[in-house]
Parts: structure tokens; sequence; C-alpha cells
């Protein structure tokens, strides 16, 4: 469904982005480990027959001048950090949006050109659940999510005359490196077991009681990156068992 088709993976060196790299090879295209962990972005890279791009996305400065030659984008890179408002480290606060809002921006921008004169793009932006719901304590997460939906918004209206499209993924809690370490946190600090953190703490909210599989987000970001998914443009697609139907 991709063959010919280049794509860059930002985060791609694990988790959900991992997931979009090999999916996407399996499926013919050529991929772009882009990642701020070397090491890992490398290994992968080697098992998929790949390109490194080993940066540090929240330095924005670095990107002002970029060109990117690539038919699929994955706004996939993003971190989490936990603190009420008022405690909320201003440094930190800025470090995640530069890195989930600007650098995106920035990537989009420096990829659209390419994709104009050739008349088909795909952005795809891994925003959250908390994309388009709120929780307490995550109000640089939820807040850099919003704001990509409205970048991502913006992208689909001004690429559909070229053939571009931007759409934004919106996973509940998904079984990431990110996601297991804290469970195990929790478990330890509420002294229950792992398996009572997921269901009382982390799925309170989803009607289908597990995590979602980085498989299933990829096979989602494939069909979004693929030629059949062209009349679909500048929407959201909850994949959450159900969290925002509530
Ligand atoms: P992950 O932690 O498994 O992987 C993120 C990758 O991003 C890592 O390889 C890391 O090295 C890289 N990265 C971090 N900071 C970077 C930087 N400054 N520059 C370049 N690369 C950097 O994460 P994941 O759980 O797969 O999440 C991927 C995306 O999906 C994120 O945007 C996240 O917000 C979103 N998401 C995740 C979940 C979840 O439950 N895991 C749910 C909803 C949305």
């Amino acid at each position: 469904a991709l063959s010919g088709r280049r794509a860059l993976i930002t985060g791609g060196a694990s988790g959900i982005g991992a997931a979009c790299a090999r999916t996407f090879t399996a499926a013919g295209a050529h991929v772009t480990v882009c990642d701020l962990n070397g090491d890992a972005a490398q290994e992968l890279a080697q098992e998929i027959g790949g390109d490194v791009w080993v940066a540090d996305l929240a330095d924005t400065a670095a990107l002002e001048e970029l060109s990117l030659d690539a038919d699929i984008l994955v706004n996939n890179a993003g971190i989490q950090h936990v603190s009420p408002v008022q405690e909320f480290d201003p440094q930190r606060w800025r470090l995640m949006h530069r890195l989930m809002v600007e650098s995106p921006f920035l990537l989009i921008r420096a990829a659209l050109p390419g994709m104009y004169e050739r008349g088909f793009g795909r952005v795809i932006n891994l925003s959250s659940a908390h994309g388009l719901r709120a929780s307490p304590y995550k109000s640089a997460y939820v807040s850099a999510k919003h704001a990509l939906e409205g970048l991502s918004k913006v992208t689909a209206l001004e690429g559909a005359q070229y053939g571009v499209t931007s759409n934004c993924i919106n996973p509940a809690y998904v079984r990431t490196p990110l996601v297991e370490t804290q469970i195990a946190d929790q478990a330890r600090f509420h002294g229950i077991s792992e398996d009572e953190v997921v269901e009382k703490i982390m799925l309170t909210e989803s009607a289908v009681k597990r995590l979602v599989e980085t498989e299933e987000v990829a096979s989602l970001a494939l069909w979004m990156a693929s030629d059949a998914s062209g009349m679909v443009t500048g929407t959201s697609f909850a994949i959450d068992g159900g969290w925002t139907a509530a």
C-alpha cells in the first residue's frame, strides 16, 4: 500500500513510533527513524532497512532552515509530565510545547513544499484522548495536544488543493515503555497489583477494559498514510475503547 513512499517518523525508536516504522516498512515504505535516542533508532533502522536521523526535536531553533523530502510525516515524539498548574515548572512546560507543538509545526513546514510539488502528502499527528479531553495535573500535555489538533486542521485546509491530508490519532493508554513504567510506579505507590492499576486507575474512562496495543495504532496510521484515505482530512480518530464517547 505504501510502495515507493518515503516516511519520516519522529520518536520512531520506541513505542507507537517504532510500531509505525515496522508496519510502514512491511507495507513497502522507506522509513526514516527520527529520535533523540540514537542507539535505539540505529538498532531499529538496521532491523527494517531504514535510515536514521538523530535529533533533539525540542531544539526548535535548529529546525527552522530544514527542508524535508518525505511523502508521509508522522509527528509522534512526545513526553509526559504530571504536576498541578501552580507547581508546574515553566521550563518543562515550554520544553513540552516546543517538542509537541513547535517541532510538528516546523517539520510540517519543512515537508509541505515537496509534498505540494509532488501532489501527495500525508501528515499524521499523534495526538491523544487528551487532545480532546482534559485531566488534572497535565496542563502542558493537554494544552500541547489541543494545540496540535488546531495545527493539524489548518494544515488540512491549506494542503487540500495539493493532495495533502492531515489528521490526528487520539489513543487512550497504549502499552508502551512509558505506560509500563507508570503502571509499575503506581502499583508501588498505591500498594496494589499492576492489574489493579490498569483496571482501577487507567481504564476508569475506557469502556473496553484493556490497554491499546501499539500495533493497533500503527494499523490506523497505515490506513491514513495510504492512497485510500484521500477524502479523510482535518479530522481526529479516537482509538480509546470508548473513552471519548462518554
Ligand atoms: P515512547 O516514550 O515509547 O516513545 C517516544 C519516543 O520519542 C522515544 O523514542 C524518545 O526517545 C523520543 N523522544 C523524546 N523526546 C524527544 C526529543 N526531544 N527529540 C526527539 N525524540 C524524542 O512514547 P509513546 O508512548 O510511543 O508515545 C508516542 C506518542 O503518542 C506521543 O506523542 C504520546 O503523547 C502519544 N500518546 C501516547 C499514549 C500512550 O499511552 N503511550 C497515549 C496517547 C498518546
